[in-house]
């Protein structure tokens, strides 16, 4: 499966360039970056590429629209384009709102987890950490970034990881940031727990997923 290596950070400044708004769209994908004055986008937010350079804003039309948000919420959660077609699917089974379902599952992924509780600046970072190993769920190591933690989850830290310089670095960071009030974090024993699924409004992902289920119910 094809992966995308290119700069991220051109990835922010095409969304903050399609908004209508004008408003300055961040995907947050190179974690601490993101919040210095070096980010793209505050420096510059104008579409990536040559021929559009100088221009902020372009016509787009409803089909435009819809694909920009679909991109954008893919691009947020860094999840490949048929995973992410399945979450849909998978939402779409599911009586209720299928937006906010869809949001759900996103939302708790194991990977998007670990960077809400503040133990990854990125999420790209918390899917290397998943992957290498450091992380248990219900006592057992869980490698998969996509596995989809349900309420009464307890994640924990491996005791070695725990010693190593990015954890230690990552949870001192994470002492001044709070995680979503979905999830608790104990400073004590640097484990944490799924306390219930989350709410649209504990969601601050910066996307109109109503225009996404628009997009897959063509
Ligand atoms: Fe986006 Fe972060 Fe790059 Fe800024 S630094 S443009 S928020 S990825």
């Amino acid at each position: 499966m094809s992966r995308y290596i290119g700069p991220v950070c051109r990835l922010c400044r095409r969304e903050t360039a399609a908004s209508k708004t004008g408003e300055k769209i961040k995907l947050f994908l190179k974690g601490d970056r993101c919040l210095s004055k070096k980010c793209a986008v505050e420096r510059r937010g104008t579409a990536p590429g040559q021929k559009t350079a100088g221009k902020t804003r372009q016509k787009i039309s409803e089909y435009g629209r819809q694909l920009r948000e679909k991109q954008k919420m893919r691009r947020y959660y860094g999840v490949h384009e048929t995973q992410f077609a399945n979450y849909f699917a998978e939402a779409a089974r599911v009586p209720g709102q299928t937006g906010r379902t869809f949001l759900q599952l996103l939302e708790r992924r194991l990977d998007n987890v670990i960077y809400r509780l503040n133990l990854a600046t990125s999420r790209a970072q918390a899917r290397q950490l998943v992957t290498h190993r450091h992380f248990r769920v219900n006592g057992r190591v869980v490698n998969v970034p996509s596995y989809i933690v349900k309420p009464g989850d307890a994640i924990s830290i491996g005791e070695r990881s725990l010693k190593s310089n990015i954890f230690q670095a990552n949870l001192e960071a994470a002492k001044n940031r709070r995680p979503p009030e979905w999830l608790e974090f104990n400073d004590q024993d640097n484990g944490a727990k799924v306390l219930q699924l989350p709410s649209r409004e504990q969601i601050d992902t910066p996307v109109d997923v109503q225009l996404i289920v628009e997009f897959y119910s063509r």
